[in-house]
């Protein structure tokens, strides 16, 4: 059965989308949404400071006979901390609007956001362990 919501989210995009139809705004503003978290977080860093970053080098023993579950373990977030309400807001509002340019891409190129869910779902589950990006 298919999950209504995303479809239902989908439309709306496509009803609520007025001043923007061109698809060079749709794609610029799709952009701008991305760049507009990393924005934020970089404010929750820098500005807040409810969450630091603390970046090196993933270090992963050599000749090790790892599995990729400890692999995993070597392999840092490099994120401290946890977002303030406040931040938490801001970045879901922001995670919001690419959602909307998300959906309002795809009604313009005709694809079905929630078939690429399934889609990308179906891949997870047939890589498991083995996706790494
Ligand atoms: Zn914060």
């Amino acid at each position: 059965m298919k999950d209504l919501l995303w479809d239902e989210f989908q439309e709306a995009v496509q009803q609520g989308l007025v001043r923007h139809r061109s698809v060079l705004d749709v794609v610029s503003k799709f952009q701008e949404a991305g760049v507009r978290i990393s924005r934020a977080l970089a404010k929750s860093v820098t500005v807040c400071g409810c969450v630091s970053i603390n970046a090196q080098k993933n270090e992963i023993p050599q000749g090790a006979n790892l599995s990729l579950q400890e692999i995993r373990s070597y392999m840092h977030d490099h994120l401290n901390g946890d977002l303030c309400p406040t931040c938490r807001e801001v970045i879901e509002e922001e995670v919001g609007r690419l959602l909307f340019y998300t959906a309002a891409l795809a009604n313009l190129l005709d694809i079905n956001v929630y078939d690429v869910l399934i889609k990308e779902n179906k891949k997870l589950a047939a890589l498991g362990v083995y996706h790494m990006s």
